[in-house]
């Protein structure tokens, strides 16, 4: 069985780094960049950093927010927050599903 050596998306030709689960239709096979976008991997890094963001964001920051001390920042703090659940699922997605171990 031959196995593909570039990016599953029309019109790319770089390496292929990622092969994910997907419908027929498309073979999931991703370059980097394409992997960063593949919307079933950002979907639900996305879904984990709203749930999980939040949990953490009024365990670290609600006590301001409650006595209105929002400064800017708080505000990147906030945002900080956010981006650690959401890093933190999209590279356990490309752990998951690297095509070579190195
Ligand atoms: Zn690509």
């Amino acid at each position: 069985m031959a196995t593909q050596s570039t990016c599953g998306l029309v019109g790319c030709t770089r390496a292929a780094s990622y092969r994910f689960v997907s419908s027929a239709q498309d073979n999931g096979i991703r370059c980097r960049w394409h992997a960063l976008v593949y919307w079933p991997v950002c979907g639900r890094a996305l879904k984990v950093a709203v749930i999980v963001g939040t949990i953490l964001m009024v365990i670290n920051q609600g006590d301001v927010l409650l006595n209105g001390h929002l400064t800017v920042l708080v505000a990147c703090k906030i945002v900080l927050t956010y981006t650690v659940p959401f890093s933190v699922s999209t590279y356990s997605a490309f752990a998951a599903n690297r095509l070579h171990s190195t």
